[in-house]
């Protein structure tokens, strides 16, 4: 990892630009933004991460296995039949791509604008991820109590609402989204709370989905956690 930068801020020079080109995807899957934000290499990624993530070669196929492999798991948990077994989903980039919004704002690459970003959201126009789509109706036919817990605002509940329906996602049991005093808490804890509540609440969570860690890590977890790749942003 560090031999991919060792020599990116040494200057424009050949060695660098092999450098950054040896290793672009573990730059995306294991670096945090200050790499991303680098000047000297920045336009270089962006050039790499526009190769890999055009929407012909993003990771579709991990996310064929994820359904898969979760789908299956889902099919083998015994029910109780009392209506506490549940399945979370995290929404951007579980449910939805926002992969879009990210085509035209360098696939990561540049500093997250939350107000840009808002405006894509409340756009509703984020598209189903087909195999999460194909996961979520499986649990839905499980009988699985579906709650969809996202980092969205609660401002955004109704467009949410909207897009989720559009893109073919319907009959969840409770969408969660963060409230005004929560919106500075980090996304693990944010998280953590709301599976605690829903642990108080008698549920059994056996099944969690969602691209980030901070989804799926933290208390109350899931019984069988389910990671997608996101290799555009990371979120602590
Ligand atoms: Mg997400």
């Amino acid at each position: 990892m560090d031999k991919c930068f060792s020599r990116s801020g040494e200057g424009k020079d050949s060695a660098s630009t092999e450098a950054v080109g040896a290793c672009p995807v573990l730059i995306f899957t294991r670096a945090g933004r200050s790499y991303l934000r680098s000047e000297v290499v920045g336009m270089k990624l962006e050039s790499y991460a526009f190769r890999i993530f055009s929407p012909v070669m993003y990771p579709e196929k991990l996310r064929d296995i994820h359904s898969e492999e979760a789908s299956i798991f889902a099919s083998t948990v015994d029910f109780s039949g009392d209506g506490k077994d549940a399945w979370i989903f995290d929404i951007d980039e579980t449910l939805l791509s926002n992969l879009p919004y990210y085509i035209d704002h360098g696939f990561g690459v540049e500093v997250f604008d939350h107000s840009e970003f808002d405006k894509w959201v409340e756009r509703g126009v984020a598209p189903a991820i087909a195999p999460s789509l194909k996961l979520y109706q499986r649990v839905i036919d499980l009988g699985y109590r579906v709650f969809l817990l996202t980092g969205r605002k609660e401002s955004h509940r109704l467009v949410t609402v909207e897009n989720l329906i559009n893109a073919g996602f319907q009959n969840w049991d409770k969408l969660i989204l963060r409230a005004p005093d929560e919106q500075h808490k980090l996304a693990t804890l944010y998280k953590s709370e709301k599976r605690d509540e829903m642990v108080k609440g008698g549920y059994r969570i056996r099944g969690n989905s969602g691209d980030q860690w901070s989804d799926l890590l933290g208390s109350s977890m899931s019984q069988r956690s389910f990671k997608l790749p996101n290799p555009m942003y990371y979120i602590p």
